[in-house]
Order: C-alpha cells, then structure tokens, then sequence
C-alpha cells in the first residue's frame, strides 16, 4: 500500500516519515484512516517555502487576497454538511454541531475577506514643517498556528483566515487526534491561485513537531491555542526568541444564578454550557456560583435537564452529547470524579462511562454539587461534562468566589436587575461576559479572548485580529522643494 500523501508543503502533496491510525471516539472499530506524521526536515522546508511565498502574497493585492478568502469561505458553507459529518466522526460531537462549526468557518473566512479591502492606514501631520507621516499595517511575515482538536475547522479558521488576509504566509500543525478535518481544510485552500509554499499543512505530535515549530527562528509569529501547560511553554520559549506570540488557553468559566433569575432559562443555559461539546469547551460553564434562595429549586432543575440529555453515537440520530474526545481523556474525567468524591464534593448525577451500541468513549453528564471554590474540580480545568455548584448568601459573595480563579475566559450572569447586571460587566474579570446568556457561544465578527492564565498576547477574532497579524511602520516623507 502507498503511503498517504497528507502533508502539503511547498505547494505540494506528501507522504510523511511515518502514520498514524484515526478513529471514531463514538465507535472505535471505526478507522477514518492513517494520517502522515512529518518530519523535521519537512516541517523545517514548509518554514523555507513559507519565508520565500510570503512576499509574492503580500505583492498580489488586495483584491486577489480578497478573491482567495472569499472563495475559501464561500466553499466551505457551501460544504458544511460534508465536512461537518467528518469533524463529527472524528472529534464526536453531534452532526449539526460539526455542520455548524464548519459553516461558522466559512464565515470567519468571508469576513477577512472582506477586511482585508478594509485595511487603511493613517496620516499625520509632522512637528517638523515639510514632512509628512503615514502609518501602514504590514504582514509579519511567518505565522506558526498549532491549533487544539475541540473545534478541529474552526479555530484554525479563526487564526489561519486573519493571516492570510494581511499577507502572511502560515505553517500549521493541527491537533493530532483530528487529522481528517485538517486535510478537508488544506484541500480547499491548496486548490486557491496562491503562491507555492504560501499556506502549509504539517501534520505531527505536539511534542516533536509542535515543539520544533514553535522553536524555529524561520518563524515570525506563533498563535497558539490548547492547554495552559503547552501555552506556558511556547510563550517563554517565543519571549527567547523575540517571536510575536498569541496563546488562548483553558478556563473554569463561572456563571451566576441569581434568585431572581427566569429558572427554566437559567437552567437551560447552565445546562447547555457545562454538557454541550461533551463539556470540552474553552468558554464551558464549569463553575455554577447560585443564590441560596433558588439553589434548591436550580438543583433540582439541573439533575433533570442533565439526566434528560441524549448520549450517544454522534452522527445518530437525536444525539445531543457525543462522547467524550479518546480513551486517555476519558481517564482524566473519571479520575475527576473520585478527585471530587474525596474533597467532600456531592455527586448528585452522572460521572459513570455509558454503554452504548458501539464501543465508544461514552460518559454521562455529572453535577456536583456542595462543592467549594479551593476544591481541585473549581480549580483545575477538567474539560470534561461535569459542572460543579457552590452556594453563595449574596452577589457581592458570588461575584467574589467567581473571580477567585487563576482563569478569565467567560463568564455569565442570570438576573432580571439591570443593576447588578451592569455591576457584573463592569467587575467581573473576564476577557468575555454574558448577560442572560450561556457562557458559550460567541460571534465570529468581535473579539475573542481572556485575562490571567485563559490567554496570553492580542486578542483574535474581528477588527482586533490586526494588531497580532500586522506589524506598524511609520514613514516620514520629506518632499523637497518642487524646482
Ligand atoms: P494541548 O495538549 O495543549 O494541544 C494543543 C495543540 O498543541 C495540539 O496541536 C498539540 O499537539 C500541540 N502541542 C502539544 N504539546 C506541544 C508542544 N510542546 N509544543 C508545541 N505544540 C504542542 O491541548 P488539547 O489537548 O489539544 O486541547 C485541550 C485544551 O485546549 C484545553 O485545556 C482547552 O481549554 C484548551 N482550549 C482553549 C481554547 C481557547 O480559545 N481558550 C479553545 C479550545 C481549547 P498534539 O496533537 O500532539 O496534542
Ligand atoms: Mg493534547
């Protein structure tokens, strides 16, 4: 049998130094295939193929880097049923949820389409009579992206769509457990007019070919989006370097249930954030701070809703909690639950494996609930369907405890007072605050990102995406006299 040419460097399809197998986390006698690992000496011409492409972009012009994204974006809505039915089968979550994500990538494709006609510069007027300034947005050359499995298209859209639109050239190193959705992706961009080696697909471990990408000095800059621990380390070792660096990271995400809260919405919405994506989201509400007066009552509502939800093979029918990503995070979510059994914590539903009809890595959704907030599993991201509820005597005191995180990715509040509503935007430490809202779900067009240990470096997503994508160069022009 032939290798699989998976890789796509210097413009070209290629076979890797070795494979791996990918299979279906909802029926693992399902392989989707053998994906192709890179080696260091093919990521290492991707970077030279990327150095040399980059200028040939940026001199195409707008409306060439304009045609290319739009095209992108437009084929990939246009594909979101087929796409989506592979991000499903291999990362699990339910059909509609991968259908959705791969449209939503399409848009972040189109609307950095659409930016890039939008970047305008500034003029200024200079203290010393007879110059002119102008401010200019270049690209910054070489953008490394390492992106995580959970959103397997849409992250690397986030981050790939804004780098292409400013005149990068990219290098990127998916996930490993997610290698099919990647190939679909690198398939629609590599059939672009775009120079040879501009966009590169170098698929590999985290800790081979991740490290050495992030390590390379043929790099300009690094957005990365994962785990704390692998954000730490690529951001001192991007500080070594003086490599521009953009890392988004975990979060336990609080949200506040107040006692005069609409309880069926709060419950739909804490429910919906703590179990949707099987709990492994970077914006999951994991921390349910609730008012003593309707914590009984949301309790109750909770251990219903969670129960009620269908687990089970994600391109059935009817599923609404795929399983959970591998066998070794599954591990993690159970070790989890025992963790929070012997702090004290009240498992009130959930945290077995499930048996289904296919041999999967099936878990039911788990609340806890008497927890408190120094317990590990209010601590420690578990990125896993378990949410864990505190009590709290008032809102100064919910506010307090849901700020007492070493995390600040959301954050959300149910009320009906204007007033303590407008005191939550205000105090609340988070890079994203939701109002009568779950603390998942964003729009593509406004920024994305948090405070403390949840991101480090600009923000992405909309008209901010600029500043980690560009780099400012001010001119100032003499014109001499006109004889
Ligand atoms: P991860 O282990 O940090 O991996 C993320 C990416 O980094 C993968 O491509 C991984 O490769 C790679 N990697 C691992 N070690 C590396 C190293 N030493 N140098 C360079 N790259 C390396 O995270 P994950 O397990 O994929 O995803 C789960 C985590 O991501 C959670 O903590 C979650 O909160 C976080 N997350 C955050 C956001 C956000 O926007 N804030 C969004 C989604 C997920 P492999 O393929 O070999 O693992
Ligand atoms: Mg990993």
């Amino acid at each position: 049998m032939s290798p699989n040419t998976q890789l796509y460097i210097a413009g070209q399809w290629q076979a890797g130094a070795s494979e791996i197998e990918n299979r279906n986390p909802s029926d693992i006698t399902d392989l989707i295939g053998t994906y192709a690992q890179a080696s260091a000496a093919q990521l290492d011409a991707a970077l030279d193929a990327a150095r040399a492409a980059q200028p040939k972009w940026w001199a195409a012009g707008i409306q060439k880097r304009h045609d290319v994204l739009m095209a992108i974006g437009t084929e990939l809505m246009a594909r979101a049923g087929e796409i989506g039915e592979m991000v499903a089968r291999e990362e699990g979550k339910p059909l509609a949820e991968g259908k959705g994500e791969v449209y939503r990538s399409g848009q972040f494709f189109t609307y950095f389409a659409a930016e890039v006609l939008r970047n305008q510069g500034d003029l200024a007027e200079s203290v010393r009579p007879g110059i002119e300034i102008d401010v200019r947005r270049e690209p910054v050359g070489v953008v490394a992206i390492v992106s995580p499995w959970n959103f397997p298209i849409a992250t690397p859209a986030w981050k790939i769509a804004p780098a292409l639109a400013f005149g990068n050239a990219v290098v990127w190193k998916p996930a490993n457990v997610t290698p099919a959705s990647a190939v679909m992706l690198t398939e629609i961009i590599a059939r672009q007019d775009i120079p040879a080696g501009l966009f590169n697909l170098v698929t590999g471990s985290g800790r081979a070919i991740g490290q050495r990408l992030v390590e390379s000095r043929g790099v300009d800059a690094i957005s990365f989006t994962g785990s704390v621990p692998v954000g730490r380390g690529i951001a001192a070792t991007a500080m070594a370097n003086m490599t521009r660096v953009q890392a988004e990271m975990g979060s336990k995400n609080p949200m506040l249930i107040m006692e005069d809260a609409d309880l069926d919405l709060a419950v739909a919405h804490a429910s919906g954030a703590a179990f949707g994506g099987t709990g492994q989201k970077c914006t999951a509400a994991s921390r349910l701070i609730v008012h003593e007066k309707i914590h009984d009552a949301f309790v109750e509502g909770l251990v219903k809703a969670a129960e009620a939800l269908k687990v089970g093979h994600a391109l059935a029918e009817g599923t609404q909690i795929g399983p959970v990503v591998s066998d070794s995070q599954l591990r993690q979510n159970l070790d989890y639950i025992a963790i929070g059994k012997a702090e004290g914590a009240e498992l009130l539903t959930g945290g077995t494996r499930l048996d289904r009809p296919t041999d999967g890595y099936y878990m039911a959704p788990a609340v806890f609930a008497g927890t408190r907030n120094d317990m590990r599993i209010n601590r420690e991201e578990m990125f896993a369907p378990i949410t864990c509820v505190q009590k709290a005597g008032s809102y100064d005191e919910a506010l307090a405890l849901a700020n007492d995180s070493e995390f600040g990715l959301t954050a959300g509040i149910m009320t009906r007072s204007l007033a303590r509503a407008s005191h939550f935007r205000a105090n609340m430490r988070a890079g994203c605050v939701m109002v009568n809202l779950p603390t998942a779900g964003t729009d593509y067009h406004v920024p994305f990102g948090g405070r403390g240990a949840s991101s480090f470096g600009p923000r992405e997503q909309g008209r901010y995406a600029a500043e980690f994508y560009t780099t400012v160069k001010t001119a100032y022009v003499a014109a001499g006299s006109p004889e």
